[in-house]
């Protein structure tokens, strides 16, 4: 494929703009507030939401090169990228947090990027934490050999300024659409983007899925390196993070569940579900004026591994501690 006729976003053939659909949900409705569904998970089968509109940008920009990026055991971001590296006939390299899983079988969605063609190198978790740095980034790249020094960098999660950039178009579909967008945060580079693509008067709330409150600093890097300054009236709900990544209480499973039962949609529990029970509790507590108009994004699928998403896994893919996690999201600087 030559540069000049790559064009990621185009052959990817998205579904865009997503569908917008309202949901008629009594515990929105008895407070006057209308909730619309942002269906950004029908974007793409392999690359479903945020992960499309974050990583085309990137493969624009990386323009055939191999891409190398970074992920835990369970990361969506490393499938969508080894998904991407398939569809284009681009090599795709992951660097995963866990030496030790060098050794053990892989879990469904390792294997899954495996299928897919994406290289798998395994890294200690004080390498893995120092990953923003190049140094340690071009110590990895030796180390294990055979990758070409013409590597295209993507950090952690998908987010840089390029991919906030690539989100702002989620904001933009969005305007005249709702007073309040809200959406779950994990790297919080959709939320950067969301936010600046909106139209004056709407406003943005993104609940983080994880614990330790470091991520209203990492949006506003991600929107100084992608817009050169705060944009958009956004703000971040940390209640509702349920323990911390990859944790999920037995009361957003059983919301969930209703949900899906109510709705007949299928919910994505590590981000969707904890979202859209963060946004039914902010209802409750009648943070809305009634007539307020709220879209939630459905930033994606569910995971057909079941162990991704009941927590009944081996050592080999716990969740990550959450002080590892957090020192990690800090040092996942943007600004490669
Ligand atoms: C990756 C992901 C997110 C988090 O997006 P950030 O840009 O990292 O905040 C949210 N929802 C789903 C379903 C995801 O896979």
């Amino acid at each position: 494929m030559s540069p000049q006729v790559f064009d990621p976003a185009a052959a990817l053939r998205p579904r865009l703009p997503s569908p917008l659909q309202p949901v008629e949900d009594e515990r929105f409705a008895r407070r006057g507030v209308r909730l619309l569904l942002k269906r950004d998970d029908l974007i793409h089968p392999d690359l479903p939401g945020n992960k499309w509109r974050k990583l085309t940008p990137n493969l624009t920009a990386a323009a055939g090169r191999p891409l190398l990026t970074f992920g835990g055991a369970f990361s969506n971001h490393l499938r969508a990228t080894a998904a991407a590296g398939r569809l284009l006939g681009v090599v795709t390299i992951g660097v995963v947090r866990g030496h030790e899983l060098a050794d053990r079988p892989l879990n469904d969605s390792l294997a899954r990027c495996a299928a897919d063609g994406m290289r798998l190198v395994f890294v200690d978790r004080t390498t893995y934490r120092a990953k923003a740095d190049p140094a340690v980034v071009a110590r990895v790249i030796a180390t294990a050999g055979g990758i070409p020094d013409s590597v295209y960098v993507v950090p952690e999660g998908g987010s840089n300024a390029l991919a906030a950039r690539g989100c702002a178009d989620l904001g933009r579909e969005l305007r005249g659409a709702a007073d309040v967008v809200a959406v779950a945060c994990g790297t919080g580079g959709t939320v950067a983007g969301l936010a600046a693509g909106l139209a004056p008067g709407q406003r943005a709330v993104g609940f983080p899925v994880l614990k330790g409150g470091f991520l209203t600093a990492d949006v506003e890097r991600l929107q100084r390196d992608a817009f050169g300054g705060r944009r958009g009236d956004w703000s971040l709900d940390d209640r509702f993070h349920g323990g911390g990544y990859a944790r999920i209480p037995a009361e957003v499973h059983r919301f969930a569940d209703e949900f899906e039962t109510r709705h007949g949609l299928p919910l994505e529990r590590l981000y969707v579900a904890k979202m859209l029970h963060g946004l039914t509790a902010l209802v409750a507590e009648g943070a809305f004026r009634p007539g307020t108009s709220v879209a939630a994004v459905v930033t994606g699928a569910p995971d057909p591994d079941p162990a991704a998403v009941t927590g009944a896994r081996g050592p080999a893919g716990r969740p990550q501690r959450e002080g590892e996690r957090s020192r990690d999201a800090d040092q996942s600087s943007p600004s490669r």
